[in-house]
C-alpha cells in the first residue's frame, strides 16, 4: 500500500488501521488497544479491530511522534508518505526475509540497515548504513560469505543469518580470516572422533634430515608419527601421513617437498596438520622443543593463524610438562607448509639431535610415547570449550595397548 495523502489525529478508515497495526508491531502502541472510535462501545464486539472503524486518536498521535523522534524525522504526529515509508521499513528485522540485490528494485528496510551495520563492524566495507541493499552492500556480503566459508552467492538466507547472529554474540571487529578459523573450530565440536588430521613426518627417503648421535631425524619422526597415528586412530580420528617409511607419499607420489605436502593436506580437507621434525645447531648446547605456527609480520597488518597459534601453544606446554624438555617456546613462521596449508598447521621441533641430552631422550621409546601423548592431549584441549579445558599435564587419555 502506498500512501498518497496525510493522516493525522481525527482521521479514520483502513489506512489508519494499517498505521495502528504497524505501530503495534513496533511496540509503540499497546496490542489489543481499541482500534475503533468511542462509538464502538455500543457496537457488537465483532467490530473490534474493524478496518473501517480505526481511529487516529491521541494514543496514535503520541506513538507517531515517538516514532518520528526515534528516526530523527520531523516530529509532527502526521503520517505522510515519508513517515509511512519509514513505518514500512521499520517492521523488518534481520532474518524476517531473504535479502538479495535486485537491480532497479533495491530492497529497503531496517533488516538491511542491521546487515550493513554488522558488515561494517566486522570490517567489510558496504559504504554507509542507509537500509538500502545496493551493489556495495552486495559486494561486502559476498566478501563476508567467502571469508566465512559460506556459499558466496550474495543472498542473505538462513545460513548467513545464523552466521551473522552467532558472530554478533562472539567476535566483532576481528580479522575475517581469524573469524573463519574460530568459526570452523566452534562448528566442529569437542569430540575428536570424526576429525581428520594430517601427520607430516619431516624428510624421508634420501633426505635423512639431521643426522647426529647415531640418530636420523627422518627415522625418529617417522616412528613418532606412527605412535601418534595409532593413538589418533584409537580415538576415532582419521589420520593421514604425508609420506611412507621410505619417503614416498600416498599413492606413490613423492611428497618430498613442502609444497607437495601442503597440497596433500589440502586435498584431504583435514582439520589440522602436525609436522614433526628434530632440530640441529652448530652449538652442541642448543637444546629443547619449539613449536611453530603460521605467522608473518608483527604489525596489525600481519597475517597469522590464530588456531594454529593456539594449538602450537597447547602442544608446546604439554610437551614441556610431560617430557621435561627445555622450553623453546612458540614462534610464528611463514614456512611453506605452514603458509600453503588451508587448515591450521603446526610444526614441532622435538629437540636437538646435535645435543647429547636431547638425542639420548629422543632415542627412547618412553620419550616418544610421551611426545605422542602430548600432541593428542593438545589436540583434545584445542577442541574443548574453554570452560571444560584442563590444566597442562593433567588430561588423561584412554590407555593404549
Ligand atoms: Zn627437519
Amino acid at each position: 500500500m502506498t500512501m498518497q495523502r496525510r493522516y493525522q489525529r481525527g482521521d479514520t478508515g483502513p489506512a489508519v488501521a494499517e498505521i495502528r497495526s504497524k505501530l503495534v508491531l513496533l511496540g509503540l502502541l499497546p496490542a489489543g488497544a481499541p482500534a475503533i472510535g468511542a462509538t464502538s462501545t455500543i457496537r457488537d464486539t465483532r467490530h473490534h479491530g474493524g478496518y473501517e472503524d480505526a481511529v487516529f486518536d491521541d494514543s496514535v498521535d503520541l506513538a507517531v511522534r515517538h516514532f518520528q523522534q526515534q528516526r530523527a524525522m520531523t516530529v509532527d504526529g502526521v503520517v505522510g508518505p515519508e513517515t509511512y515509508r519509514h513505518l514500512d521499513e521499520a517492521r523488518w528485522r534481520l532474518g524476517d526475509r531473504m535479502l538479495s540485490y535486485s537491480v532497479g528494485h533495491p530492497t529497503v528496510g531496517d533488516d538491511v540497515a542491521t546487515l550493513q551495520q554488522r558488515l561494517l563492524d566486522m570490517g567489510f566495507d558496504c559504504g554507509r548504513v542507509d537500509g538500502i541493499l545496493g551493489p556495495a552492500t552486495e559486494r561486502a556480503l559476498r566478501e563476508f560469505q567467502r571469508n566465512y566459508g559460506l556459499g558466496a552467492d550474495g543472498t542473505c538466507g538462513p545460513a548467513t543469518f545464523r552466521a551473522l547472529d552467532r558472530l554478533a554474540r562472539t567476535v566483532v571487529g576481528g580479522q575475517p580470516h581469524a573469524m573463519r578459523e574460530s568459526e570452523l573450530l566452534h562448528r566442529s565440536g569437542p569430540s575428536l572422533a570424526g576429525k581428520t588430521v594430517v601427520i607430516d613426518p619431516g624428510h624421508g627417503g634420501a633426505d635423512h634430515g639431521v643426522v647426529a648421535h647415531g640418530l636420523s631425524e627422518a627415522e625418529v619422526v617417522w616412528d613418532l608419527a606412527r605412535r601418534l597415528e595409532g593413538r589418533l586412530s584409537a580415538l576415532g580420528v582419521q589420520a593421514y601421513l604425508t609420506r611412507g617409511v621410505d619417503g614416498v607419499g600416498a599413492g606413490n607420489v613423492g611428497n618430498t617437498g613442502e609444497e607437495e605436502r601442503a597440497a596433500f593436506a589440502n586435498a584431504t580437507d583435514a582439520d589440522l596438520v602436525i609436522s614433526l621434525h628434530a632440530d640441529r645447531n652448530d652449538s652442541p648446547r642448543a637444546a629443547g622443543v619449539s613449536s611453530y605456527y603460521y605467522g608473518s609480520g608483527s604489525d596489525r597488518y600481519g597475517r597469522r593463524s590464530p588456531t594454529g597459534e593456539h594449538f602450537a601453544s597447547l602442544v608446546q606446554r604439554e610437551l614441556v610438562a610431560r617430557t621435561g624438555m627445555v622450553d623453546g617456546r612458540t614462534h610464528g613462521k611463514a614456512w611453506t607448509l605452514l603458509r600453503r596449508t588451508r587448515m591450521p598447521a603446526v610444526r614441532v621441533e622435538l629437540g636437538y639431535l646435535t645435543n647429547a641430552d636431547d638425542a639420548a631422550r629422543l632415542a627412547t621409546s618412553e620419550f616418544r610415547d610421551h611426545a605422542a601423548e602430548s600432541v593428542v592431549v593438545a589436540l583434545q584441549r584445542l577442541y574443548l570449550p574453554p570452560d571444560e579445558d584442563v590444566p597442562t599435564g593433567m588430561l588423561r587419555l584412554p590407555v593404549f595397548s
